[in-house]
């Protein structure tokens, strides 16, 4: 069998640059913002509170893939600009979902990273499209994806050229029901171990219950995850969408100062 670009054996480990920062080097990279672009208004405190904090980067999508069509859909074009905004405001880099191989073009020139969403993994076509441009992506595990399948999605975007790659764990379906998705930190350890690119993890997806966020993180990372990307808002309650997994601020400040402890154990 063919040796895959994204296996060990193939190279050196990718190291994925987003602006000042390293995805794959010691330093544990820190993501968080809504789960959806709402307002400018609520972007604006919150971005401001997520910069005090040393939040690296920020995340919300403008595009969201819901399970209804009838909840909200994210405000798109507009949503773009609000994140574009507030990338050059507080000097933070963007990370937002692209669904349709149709929206690559707007969002380069506003947003650093292009996340791929766990319900688009499978997307050959988009991933394909995606490796044919230089801006990092983050490709979401799908949610009953085994780290073959995964692993091979994105050997679709490195092998039309595209190395920067970023992996995340967001959580699989199991028989479990107590929990929104089962974080999978096996497949952290596995693919630190196997794979050539970097992994952060997802505990908002992963878990799906508020006061497990903080907890599934730290596991994520002690398994060697490089990064975390949590969904918070200044009021999780109001959240439009994803507001049970959503954290405030407070919660955020203490979580992201156990990761520095951690990070200083595991390096
Ligand atoms: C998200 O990041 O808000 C999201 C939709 O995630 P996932 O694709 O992992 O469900
Ligand atoms: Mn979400």
């Amino acid at each position: 069998m063919k040796t895959l670009l994204v296996d060990k054996k193939s190279g050196a480990p990718i190291r994925v640059k987003v602006g000042k920062y390293t995805f794959g080097e010691n330093e544990k990279i820190i993501i968080s913002g809504p789960c959806a672009v709402e307002s400018y208004d609520i972007m604006i405190n919150l971005c401001k509170e997520l910069k005090a904090l040393g939040v690296h980067m920020l995340r919300g999508g403008a595009f969201k893939p819901r399970t209804s069509p009838y909840d909200f859909q994210g405000l798109k074009h507009e949503g773009v600009k609000i994140l574009s905004e507030m990338g050059k405001i507080y000097d933070m880099p963007i990370v937002t979902e692209v669904m349709d191989a149709r929206d690559i073009e707007e969002l380069l020139p506003h947003v650093d990273v292009l996340q791929v969403g766990s319900r688009n993994m499978y997307n050959y076509t988009l991933l394909k499209e995606l490796g044919k441009v230089k801006k990092p992506i983050l490709l979401k595990r799908g949610m009953s994806a085994t780290l073959n399948e995964w692993l091979n999605a994105a050997e679709y975007i490195m092998s039309e050229g595209n190395e920067n790659i970023i992996l995340c764990e967001r959580g699989i379906r199991t028989y479990e029901t107590a929990t929104r998705n089962t974080m999978d930190i096996n497949a952290i350890a596995y693919i630190k171990e196997n794979c050539r690119l970097p992994i952060i993890v997802d505990p908002s997806h992963g878990v799906g219950i508020r006061s497990l966020v903080p907890r599934v993180a730290l596991g994520g990372i002690a398994t060697g995850g490089d990064g975390i990307i949590i969904e918070s808002h200044i009021m999780p309650d109001n959240a439009l969408s994803d507001s049970k997994q959503t954290i405030d601020m407070d919660t955020l400040k203490t979580l992201i100062e156990k990761v520095k402890q951690l990070e200083s154990i595991i390096y």
